[in-house]
């Protein structure tokens, strides 16, 4: 459960400051699907790097069950973003790297590693090198990266932007798939409203203009569904 409570950040642009995120009060609850959506510059990536603790905000409180996150990052709410994965390493080490790098031994980085590669359907793929992944292989090898270190939650920053048509799809009900087995909070930040409405519980609206306050749409609400099959709403109406 993460609550923020009255959240600003602004930027100095030009020498003038630019609020970005502004008073926002919201409380993300365990285990849900986040999906936030909002004009370019409207700070989705912004409240997502506070979350992460990537960057510090100029005002107001963010916890995560009760413990206040400080910019110093965190491996409680782990960010994904463009997977930039090491072109000299396979798939299982590029996976089981995140695991190294927080002081776990190697035999079992790679045992936990090669459970993600499975989760995600890249186990004919372990010993496979970056340059030899589609797109999608590769966003899906980022994913399992950034599952394997069992973060509580799982912040993707436009993880499917960049795929084609096709495979955005397949990726949506994988990520439809993985939230549910892992029962991981994910707060997803997206431009596709198609893609928030089949995911979210819930699609966090932030507003570009000032003094406009943040609107929460609860789709749990309006489409009630069984959290361990995959969703076919959009399908429907
Ligand atoms: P997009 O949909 O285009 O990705 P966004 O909603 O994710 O946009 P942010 O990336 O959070 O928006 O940026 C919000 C605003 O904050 C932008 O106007 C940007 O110029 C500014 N900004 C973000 N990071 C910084 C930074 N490190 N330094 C200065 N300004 C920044």
């Amino acid at each position: 459960e993460v609550s923020i409570r009255d959240l600003s950040k602004s930027f100095a642009i030009n020498g003038r400051p630019l609020a970005v995120l502004k008073g926002l009060n919201l409380d993300i609850r365990a285990g849900e699907c986040l999906v936030i959506v909002g004009a370019s510059g409207s700070g989705k990536t912004t409240l997502l790097h506070v979350l992460a603790g990537l960057e510090v905000a100029d005002g107001g409180r963010v916890a995560i069950d009760g413990e206040p996150v400080h910019g110093v990052g965190s491996d409680r709410a782990v960010i994904f973003q463009e997977p930039r994965l090491l072109p000299w390493l396979t798939v299982l080490g590029n996976v089981a790297f995140g695991l190294e790098v927080h002081g776990e031994n190697r035999a079992r980085a790679e045992e936990r590693a090669s459970d993600h590669i499975g989760l995600v359907g890249l186990g004919d793929f372990t010993d496979a090198y970056p340059k030899q992944l589609s797109g999608g292989m590769a966003q899906r090898v980022g994913i399992a990266r950034a599952l394997t270190v069992q973060p509580e939650i799982l912040l993707l920053d436009e993880p499917l932007g960049a795929l084609d048509a096709m495979t955005k799809i397949t990726m949506q009900e994988e990520l439809a798939r993985i939230w549910s087995e892992e029962n991981v909070t994910m707060v997803m930040v997206t431009h596709d409203l198609e893609e928030a409405v089949y995911l979210a519980d819930r699609v966090l609206v932030l507003p570009k203009e000032k003094g406009a306050a943040a609107r929460l749409i609860d789709i749990e609400l309006a489409r009630p569904r069984d959290r361990s099959e995959p969703r076919f709403v959009r399908y429907r109406e």
